[in-house]
């Protein structure tokens, strides 16, 4: 009998990546993604897939317990990727965020006990950990969260750990640093520069620029994600990371290189509120117990981000056309 997926999230940046490795031609997995269908759910990021054997897919939220019910019944394991992912929304408006990353990932946590799920993969984030001005985080630093969403992502990580602890339920909990690639929403960093710096707009740059974030490619975190899946000691973190820093000023430079632009093309704006000033995770557990390395040159897969970019403008556009991208900052 094949070993039956769920997949929260899957229409998602990460999750539809996860979902398409899942399916490779000789995969006898059987995936069934839930998805709300937000407006960072993208149908699209799954055509490969659809129509595939062993490939279903479920509108639906996972705050519904419903219909996570009648999903989880039917699932060996769950990785859990569904939630509200960017900071600056969570800032403006924090109750969805504690609504689908708290209570959807509690609502799973219960059906995955209720069921005997096998496995639980709890998919959280560097940013739980807080700011770090030297060194890198272990899996045990304590969790000092900045904004509503690190906040709600941090909430979750207990709660997965409480299921753990109290139901017996195999969870493992993974934080990975910032990822970039293809069909990332442009409303984060790098697909926001490269797509209006590719339309000849500006780009705002906060504050200072210093501020530092560890860059890894979605296909280094999608197979460090299926090494704990398959892996993973029940009851544990893994740090997932490349180790590759820049302040958003050295990521700028080197995206305005890629989109044949320059400095003129930025625009300084007043800094994020509670921005951290730097995340850097320990990844010494994953190397040493998984055997998972990185293996995207961060350089050559940057250039190729871009590129993918410029060659999918129609998938990108339609997302400008609905209408849901950030206003750009006052001049
Ligand atoms: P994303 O915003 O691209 O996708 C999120 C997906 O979740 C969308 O398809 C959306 O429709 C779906 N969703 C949202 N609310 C839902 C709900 N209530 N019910 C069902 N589906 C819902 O996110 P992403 O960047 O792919 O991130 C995926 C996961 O990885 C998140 O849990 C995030 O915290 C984590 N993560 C992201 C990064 C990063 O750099 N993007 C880094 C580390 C961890």
């Amino acid at each position: 009998m094949p070993t039956r997926i769920l997949v929260t999230g899957g229409a998602g940046f990460i999750g539809s990546r996860y979902v398409r490795t899942l399916l490779a031609p000789e995969s006898e997995l059987q995936v069934t993604v839930l998805d709300r269908l937000t407006y960072a759910g993208n149908p699209a990021n799954l055509a490969s897939v659809r129509g595939r054997p062993g490939f279903r897919f479920v509108t639906g939220d996972i705050c519904d317990p419903q219909v996570v019910d009648r999903v989880v019944a039917e699932a060996d394991e769950i990785v859990h990727f569904a939630a509200e992912t960017h900071v600056d929304r969570s800032i403006t408006g924090a109750q969805e965020f504690v609504r689908t990353n708290v209570l959807g990932t509690q609502v799973l946590l219960e059906a995955a006990v209720r069921h005997g799920v096998r496995r639980f993969v709890h998919v959280s984030t560097d940013e739980v950990y807080g700011s770090i001005a030297d060194g890198s985080w272990p899996e045990d630093h304590p969790l000092l969260p900045s904004s509503p969403y690190s906040a709600s992502k941090a909430s979750s990580d207990l709660l997965a750990f409480s299921y753990h602890t109290t139901y017996g339920l195999d969870v493992c909990v993974t934080r990975c640093c910032n990822n970039f690639g293809p069909r990332q929403f442009p409303e984060k960093v790098i697909p926001l520069f490269v797509t209006r710096l590719l339309n000849g707009r500006k780009v705002p740059l906060f504050g200072s620029g210093d501020n530092t974030r560890e860059w890894i490619h979605v296909d280094d975190h999608v197979a460090a994600l299926e090494r704990v899946r398959t892996a993973g000691r029940a009851g544990e973190a893994y740090n997932i990371g490349s180790g590759v820093e820049l302040t958003n000023r050295q990521l700028t430079a080197l995206l305005l290189e890629d989109c044949g632009a320059d400095w003129s093309s930025v625009e300084r704006v007043s800094d994020r509120p509670g921005h951290d000033r730097r995340y850097s995770v320990d990844t010494a557990k994953i190397r040493r117990e998984l055997g998972w390395a990185p293996r995207r040159d961060f350089r050559t897969a940057l250039a190729e981000t871009v590129d993918w970019y410029r060659r999918h403008d129609s998938w990108w556009s339609s997302e400008a056309n609905r209408g849901l991208l950030p206003r750009p900052p006052a001049a």
